[in-house]
């Protein structure tokens, strides 16, 4: 394999076991784009491959497959001409049959064959990536690369909002102010909510996130003791304990989403929710044309600023020990960003 052939890849191979490695450059054909990556996001679904894998990744990569699913890059290669070679996008990552149900539907999240790259084939952590021409998003250059390459976590909170309805003059609380919950904080104030109340154990997450009511969870009950319960909760943190207080704290006839996914399986207080007729909802990745069109369009106009959430940049051979590793250690830790072009 010579070096024109060759790139270097960040491959998942077991739990604990992320490897650089040089791996064949892939070759595009036609309806699919090679993408120069110079950002990758890592997030904590990464993180759970990383820490307690195979989660997602299915039995036949378990042998390796390359992560990576925020990602931002340049056009290297697109043989049918979709888009012009030099163009920045955001390359989806979710890669649908097209023809099922529920891609007919335009949900393509939802695809019998769904395939997630990055999980469940190749994605962004790596020198080049391969994607399909037809839904990368084109960025506009005046984004800066270390706010673009969050359009794939800022579309999860503006699909996660959009489900949420309309939220002129609602009260709205965020339980978990991590990367998403974050972003969601702030694409809800963009909706013209009455109050934004935002949860977290962390000061610093709350301080950051910038609600215009920031609560520690053991503040919950005795804030609500003068105030009205929130007409929506959206659930960022993704442990079993959140997801019930979302449904405890949101106010009759009110609305939980949860993005946060925790564990597979929890006891929630069912008799509770049905007597106060709350909604329960689930909100899973983006459709590509709507979530990160919209994501892209907020970066583009600055009515999102994502960079007081990156920790550090770092270079694709760090990916474990500044990546990771620290990570792992510190649950807490802002976004790592890699440029695998260094
Ligand atoms: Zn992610
Ligand atoms: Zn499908």
């Amino acid at each position: 394999m010579s070096a024109v052939e060759s790139m270097r890849a960040g491959r998942w191979h077991g739990a604990g076991d992320v490897r650089i490695e040089r791996v064949g450059r892939p070759k595009p054909v036609g309806g699919q784009i090679l993408v120069a990556v110079e950002r990758v996001g890592l997030c904590g679904t990464d993180l759970e491959e990383f820490a307690r894998g195979p989660v997602d990744i299915p039995p036949h990569l378990r042998t390796g497959v390359t992560l990576g699913h925020e990602v931002t890059g340049r056009v290297v290669e697109c043989p049918a001409g979709e888009v012009a070679v030099g163009t920045r996008v955001i390359p989806d990552v979710v890669r649908a049959c097209g023809h099922c149900e529920w891609c007919r539907r335009h949900e393509p999240g939802l695809c019998d064959d769904l395939v997630v790259l990055g999980l469940q084939a190749d994605g962004g952590l790596a020198e080049f990536m391969l994607a399909d021409a037809t839904t990368c998003i084109p960025v506009s250059e005046s984004v800066p690369l270390d706010s673009a390459v969050f359009a794939e976590p800022l579309s999860v909170a503006v699909r996660a909002i959009r489900k949420c309805g309309d939220l002129s003059g609602a009260d709205v609380a965020v339980i978990g102010l991590g990367t998403i919950g974050n972003l969601a904080v702030q694409v809800a104030a963009l909706h013209g909510v009455r109050t934004l109340i935002g949860i977290d154990p962390v000061a610093t997450r709350r301080a950051q996130a910038g609600a215009s009511i920031a609560l520690h969870p053991g503040e919950v009950s005795g804030y609500l003791a003068g105030a009205r319960r929130p007409d929506v909760v959206i659930e960022c943190a993704g442990t079993s304990a959140s997801v019930v207080d979302a449904l405890g704290l949101a106010t009759r006839g009110g609305t939980v989403v949860v993005i946060g996914t925790g564990a597979a399986r929890m006891t929630l207080p069912m008799r509770a929710m049905v007597l106060t007729e709350k909604r329960l909802l689930g909100s899973a990745a983006h459709v590509w044309d709507v979530d990160v069109q919209a994501a892209v369009a907020l970066l583009e106009r600055s009515l999102i600023d994502p960079l007081p959430l990156v920790d550090r940049v770092i270079e694709l051979e760090a990916v474990v020990d500044d990546g990771f590793a620290p990570m792992e250690r510190d649950s807490t830790m802002g976004k790592v960003l890699i440029d695998p072009q260094t």
